[in-house]
């Protein structure tokens, strides 16, 4: 990646933020016009869906984002040869190329960055951007969210993610560059004092994570067995809730910026220093909450104006989004939402044989998607046991092997191998959360108690 152009898109990324409202939204119009015009000569998808409303290239003037009609996530894995803009991408070559590939620094055919989630629906998507797509999530990041300004040494930014697998955290973290960044990767997987070590020697400037993962290091820095300094801390990949802003904000004494990035985006949005709620980058995206334009509160279905090459264009989302009422002082040009909820997973707790405890993160069970896995749940039973209920399309004898092969291997890098057993079970159906009629990937044991520290 040029180091050049990234910096140029950083720089038209950053004057946008100086536009007027009404300005930017000319831009976003501009910006959707050209993905219509770009979906209906590259996407066999899009031109025979759209078709069938009376979409064509040559009806796009005054037409609306609201005259489109939506996708979701099972469309898109069921068209998805037919919906990605670039022939040499296809669903098996993917899946083929995770199967065998778990190093999230290798990209498909040497180009493209894939990633797969299971999400907060639990069914198995995969994501794909080309070049020119990620360099302009990565110019938001730097921008809008590290606020990054060439200097002569080098930042030293440590993350704590899932690093094994292609996951969005890993692969958007691991882009910041070399010139600019000294980078420590951390892994969820790890065990917690090897992780508390690391990070000690490392003392970064920045630190990056999931929140609970931020939180779990906050109650360490409390309980005296981590001393760093971060300047700046971003939480990014899941639900930052009062609660864990409170206890990083308490041990590090920053706020947290808030990162709302997933697999559809990397950057939705971001909090600034004003920390008014999250900031929604809708020169790069258009947000409908609950489908209807001016809507306060409500599900969110997103289009991306910047990835070309598997185009998201009024995809329905789980995430329930609510806009401020007031304005923010920053002067940023972009709708602001007070919240973002629906990425809530709890971390699983287990109890070791000498009594102290480590957890598995909930991306950890995401990221066991196979083929032919078409939905998963892990549950905690007791103490030192796990559940893995497993909804399967074929070939289940081999799909479970696969995924206790996986889990056993995150097990035996947390040195929980030996305390815990794995059962599974072949389900027709995974039943949602009574409590809040939604799917849940992890169940933990007991359900929703958090431990009140832990004992390296
Ligand atoms: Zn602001």
């Amino acid at each position: 990646m040029s180091i050049t152009r990234l910096l140029g898109t950083m720089w038209r990324v950053g004057r946008e933020e100086r536009l007027s409202r009404c300005r930017m939204l000319e831009v976003q119009k501009l910006r959707l016009r050209r993905l219509l015009e770009h979906v209906l000569s590259h996407s066999t998808f899009y031109r025979t869906y759209y078709r069938t409303y009376g979409i064509t290239a040559d009806k796009l003037d005054g037409l609306e984002l609201r005259h489109l009609p939506p996708i979701d996530k099972q469309i898109v894995m069921e068209h998805f040869d037919a919906l990605v803009c670039d022939p040499a991408i296809t669903r098996a070559g993917i899946e083929r190329f995770l199967h065998d590939c778990d190093d999230p620094g290798v990209r498909y055919k040497g180009v493209y960055h894939v990633m797969h989630t299971s999400g907060s629906t639990g069914q198995p998507a995969l994501f794909v951007y080309g070049a020119g797509d990620w360099r302009i999530a990565q110019a938001l990041v730097g921008t809008r969210v590290l606020r990054y300004r060439p200097t002569l040494g080098r930042i030293r930014y440590a993350f704590l993610v899932k690093s094994c697998g292609h996951y969005a955290g890993i692969q958007l973290a691991q882009s910041a560059s070399r010139l600019g960044f000294k980078r420590l990767v951390l892994s969820i997987d790890d065990p917690i004092d090897r992780t508390l070590e690391r990070l000690q020697r490392f003392q970064p400037h920045l630190l990056g994570g999931y929140p609970s993962g931020l939180a779990m290091l906050a109650e360490q820095q409390l309980q005296g067995n981590l001393r760093i300094l971060p300047r700046k801390i971003i939480a990014s990949g899941e639900h930052l809730d009062r609660g864990a802003r409170a206890l990083i904000e308490s041990a590090f004494a920053t706020r947290p910026v808030n990162l709302y990035a997933a697999s559809e985006s990397l950057a939705f949005g971001a909090s600034c220093p004003h920390h008014k709620g999250i900031h929604l980058f809708d020169d790069w995206h258009c947000f409908e909450i609950d489908g209807a334009p001016g809507g306060a509160r409500g599900r969110l279905t997103l289009t991306n104006l910047y990835n070309y090459t598997q185009p998201l264009i009024r995809y329905e989302m789980t995430d329930e989004i609510e806009l401020a009422d007031t304005p923010c002082p920053c002067g940023w040009p972009f709708l602001l939402a007070k919240d973002v909820t629906g990425r809530t997973e709890e971390r699983l707790w287990f109890e070791k044989a000498d009594g102290t405890r480590d957890c598995i993160h909930p991306a950890v069970i995401a990221t066991l998607y196979t083929p032919g896995l078409a939905k998963l749940q892990a549950v905690q039973t007791g103490p030192r046991e796990l559940l893995l209920r497993l909804k399967t399309t074929g070939r289940s004898e081999e799909i479970i092997l696969q995924v206790k092969r996986e889990v056993a291997k995150a097990l035996r890098q947390k040195h929980l191998d030996r305390d815990i057993s794995i059962r599974t079970e072949i389900v027709d159906e995974i039943p949602n959360d009574p409590g809040t009629g939604k799917y849940k990937l992890v169940v933990p044991y007991p359900p929703a108690k958090l431990p009140a520290g832990n004992t390296p």
